[in-house]
């Protein structure tokens, strides 16, 4: 709660409305992204949304349904929000050169007492997820004496770790290798990279076409039935 201090000794709760912040806030739901990211190499970039960015960390291999097998996830630097619906080719030379697919989206919620930056910062981060692929319980921990310098930046290297839950799948660390299309668009990345129209988005058009044409044939006056005959 360290970084509230100064925010609560400004304000008396018990006359102004506006929020303290506390277990309830801590507990809120918020965005989180997966993007497969076919970069110099492959890896899934895990995104939480707080305090207004994704926190990022680049997850070396498939998230792993398996408690007992931990993914490598090296922690990067923060990025706009915007980047949540991001998915195309990055140009080859710039940074990050490479296909990104949106591959799980949906919402995260902690599961700790202490604001998620907080526990972010002592290296020890509990919650859910509730996306169309990673759910139930998971955890990020950072490990210890594994800083290196790169340039300027000190790179922490953390472990995401699936929780013993309903969802977890011991002995299935692979089971989401099965998954390859967008949660967005449904696009393989070899259709992303080829700049293939989004399928999801063309499966939805087609819907919404027969529906209309469904309610067209409602709304079309319908024949005298036999009226004359009972009248
Ligand atoms: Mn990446």
């Amino acid at each position: 709660m360290a970084r509230l201090t100064e925010y609560r000794k400004k304000r008396d709760f018990s006359i102004t409305s506006e929020p303290a912040g506390g277990r309830a806030a801590a507990r809120r739901s918020r965005r989180f992204v997966v993007q497969k990211h076919a970069a110099t190499r492959l890896h899934y970039d895990l995104r939480l949304e707080l305090d207004g960015v994704y926190k990022s960390w680049a997850v070396t291999k498939v998230p792993s349904l398996d408690p007992a097998v931990r993914r490598l996830a090296v922690e990067v630097e923060d990025h706009p929000l915007d980047y949540g619906t991001f998915e195309g080719t990055i140009p080859k030379g710039q940074y990050g050169g490479g296909t990104v697919q949106l591959w799980d989206r949906g919402s995260w919620t902690p599961q700790t007492d202490d604001p998620a930056m907080r526990a972010l910062a002592d290296g020890h981060l509990k919650f859910e997820l509730k996306g169309e692929r990673l759910k139930g319980r998971w955890a990020l921990v950072r490990m210890r004496d594994e800083e290196a310098r790169r340039g300027r930046k000190i790179r922490h290297n953390w472990l995401l770790i699936k929780e013993k839950d309903a969802v977890a799948q011991p002995g299935a660390a692979d089971a989401l290798l099965s998954e390859v299309t967008s949660a967005k668009t449904g696009r393989t990345m070899e259709e992303i990279a080829a700049g293939k129209p989004a399928r999801r988005k063309a499966a939805a058009r087609a819907k919404a076409v027969r529906k209309k044409s469904v309610l067209r044939l409602k709304k079309a006056p319908a024949r005298p039935r036999g009226k004359s005959v009972h009248s």
